[in-house]
């Protein structure tokens, strides 16, 4: 049995649901902020995952919840260890088993998304970072083909689809946002898009700014032309246009200790990491980090609630520490 490495379980303090995230990534996107992508964690088979996950769940819950959030890093880079989580999960009586992907490897093979399905899967949320592919290249390194692939192969399986896109002002502007929709409007009108603004605080580069929020606004509107279930949201943050009152989650380590943490802490990591990954001070990295004003996130909590007030779904978007 295939082993991947795994960071932490996540475990919710707003509802109770477990998220899995494991480690490596086949892109390199230019705006990613998300440490797990360089490998590391402990290396544990499906089957331990599961053990492990089991005990997290039962230390902190007494229970199993009933949903379960697979992410990463890229979650689908060994489809035998995938395959065999999913199953796991579906047998111990998980109602919503999610994945959140990239949805490369899923594209490049053409029997992968059914047997996720018939495994248990019950959503998947994609990433489409952009339609163009040299866009796509200049940002992930990788073609954009096996993607959208993937949201054709997902889609014919009836699964819940969600796709997510990053408003990059420069190269994912409101046009390339719109022949997103519109590709999507293509497949199945029903499916769920996401734009959410670049957030340039916690980026590996940062390759460009924060849209504003009349970009923002302008790229909900052409894209809502072909599909109904646009969304405007907010990435890296907690994304309520009223925030719940609980602002920590419990982080299980593979070794089954556990920490309270805040989204302070994980500024911390994830300060720790570019201090690492690009090898200055964090002291440098903290002048330069680019955080968002709070007027700024006021404003697009407003303009959410405005253009799209049945959503965010609280069960759909909180970020706990993911
Ligand atoms: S943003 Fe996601 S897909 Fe891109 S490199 Fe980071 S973990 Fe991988």
């Amino acid at each position: 049995m295939t082993k991947r490495g795994v960071q932490y379980f996540t475990l919710s303090e707003i509802e109770p649901r477990i998220w899995f995230m494991l480690t490596g990534c086949d892109f390199s996107c230019r705006g990613c902020f998300r440490p797990a992508r360089d490998g590391g964690g402990t290396m544990l088979s499906a089957e331990e995952t599961l053990v492990r996950a089991e005990q997290a769940c039962l230390m902190h819950y007494g229970q199993l919840p009933p949903k379960a959030m697979i992410t990463g890093g890229e979650p689908t880079l060994d489809r035998e260890y995938l395959i065999a989580l999913v199953k796991g999960l579906k047998a111990k009586g998980f109602k919503e088993i999610i994945l959140m992907s990239n949805g490369y490897e899923i594209g490049l093979e053409e029997t992968y998304a059914s047997e996720l399905v018939d495994a248990g899967l019950t959503e998947a949320h994609i990433d489409v970072k952009a339609f163009s592919e040299d866009i796509h290249i200049w940002y992930t390194g990788k073609s954009n083909r096996p993607v959208l692939n993937a949201v054709k192969l997902l889609n014919e399986t009836g699964i819940e689809l969600l796709i997510q896109t990053v408003y990059m002002p420069g190269s994912v502007d409101a046009e390339e946002i719109e022949r997103i929709a519109k590709f999507l409007s293509t497949v199945n009108k029903a499916i769920k898009h996401r734009i959410n603004p670049f957030t340039p605080t916690f980026a590996f580069e940062e390759v460009t700014r924060r849209p504003t929020i009349e970009e923002i606004e302008h790229a909900y509107k052409l894209a809502v032309k072909h599909l109904p279930n646009v969304i405007i949201s907010q990435s890296c943050y907690r994304e309520y246009p009223t925030p719940p009152t609980q602002e920590t989650w419990i982080t299980v380590y593979p070794d089954l200790t556990s920490k309270r943490r805040s989204i302070k802490d994980q500024e911390e990591d994830r300060i720790a990491w570019l201090s690492k990954s690009r090898a200055v001070p964090e002291e440098e990295i903290l002048q330069a980090l680019n955080r968002a004003d709070p007027a700024y996130l006021l404003e697009l909590g407003q303009v959410i609630m405005k253009n799209t007030p049945l959503y965010p779904a609280p069960s759909t978007v909180q970020k706990d520490g993911e």
